[in-house]
């Protein structure tokens, strides 16, 4: 398969309320996790840091531009591969240990990393079977509630278990943005990883109901609207009361 230069790992583009996407367009788009960077007066916020097979302080330099918190949503592979390479770095205590201890097997790299979830390979020495993320220890350890503060925004934390026991989500009540991590995205849901959870996932859905976001930022998928966001919810719990 084609190799990439790290050049061209990277997408990056600038979206509304200081908020800048940056992917990884070569994996495919189910795997594929969204980074989100968010511009603060004081400090800038990262929420996740993609698969790690491109260092990103090398190659988007605007992570570096300013003193930034690297927030991990939960610490799946796809969400936390360059968080070592940032001195601030925050997640759930639920998830602590994780970050700090990472395997193939706890970040999910096993079963998922292989050559097919690429379009294009990373460039040399890249190899799937090889994939690990490097361990990251938090600096900071989040619970619900808490709040990232960047000067002029303050993102408050909500715990949203579910997907897995420390996903969080960052509400910006001032402007209604949301970043919402697995546990809601618009695209298909992961309700089954080994330590997912349904009672928390359903909580974590009536939870999320409740609040009045105008955009949300996901963790796959673009971007949606605070009234798709409601739908999207709203039929997610029509389903499993029909499962029930
Ligand atoms: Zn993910
Ligand atoms: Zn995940």
């Amino acid at each position: 398969m084609r190799r990439i230069a790290p050049k061209d790992w990277y997408q990056v583009k600038r979206l509304d309320d200081d908020v800048t996407y940056i992917c990884e367009p070569f994996i495919q788009e189910f795997y594929r996790c969204n980074i989100w960077h968010v511009r603060g007066r004081d400090r800038d916020m990262l929420v996740d840091s993609g698969m790690g097979v491109v260092s990103l302080r090398e190659w988007v330099p605007l992570v570096t531009e300013r003193k930034l918190t690297a927030v991990a949503s939960h610490t799946h592979f796809d969400h936390i591969g360059c968080h070592h390479e940032f001195d601030c770095r925050a997640v759930h205590a639920a998830e602590a240990e994780l970050l700090a201890h990472p395997t193939r097997i706890n970040t999910l790299a096993d079963p998922y990393v292989c050559d097919e979830i690429f379009d294009a390979l990373p460039p040399e020495p890249y190899a799937s079977t090889a994939y690990a993320v490097k361990a990251a220890p938090a600096t900071i350890v989040l619970a619900d509630g808490d709040h990232i503060d960047l000067g002029d925004r303050v993102f408050e934390v909500i715990h949203t278990p579910g997907h897995s026991p420390g996903g969080i989500a960052l509400w910006e009540e001032r402007t209604g943005v949301l970043f919402s991590g697995d546990i809601l995205y618009d695209g298909p849901l992961i309700e089954d990883t080994y330590h997912a959870n349904a009672d928390d996932y359903l909580a974590s859905m009536e939870r999320l109901l409740r609040i009045p976001a105008r955009i949300v930022h996901g963790g796959h998928f673009p971007s949606f609207s605070g009234e798709r966001y409601h739908a999207l919810i709203k039929d997610w719990l029509a389903e499993k009361e029909k499962t029930i």
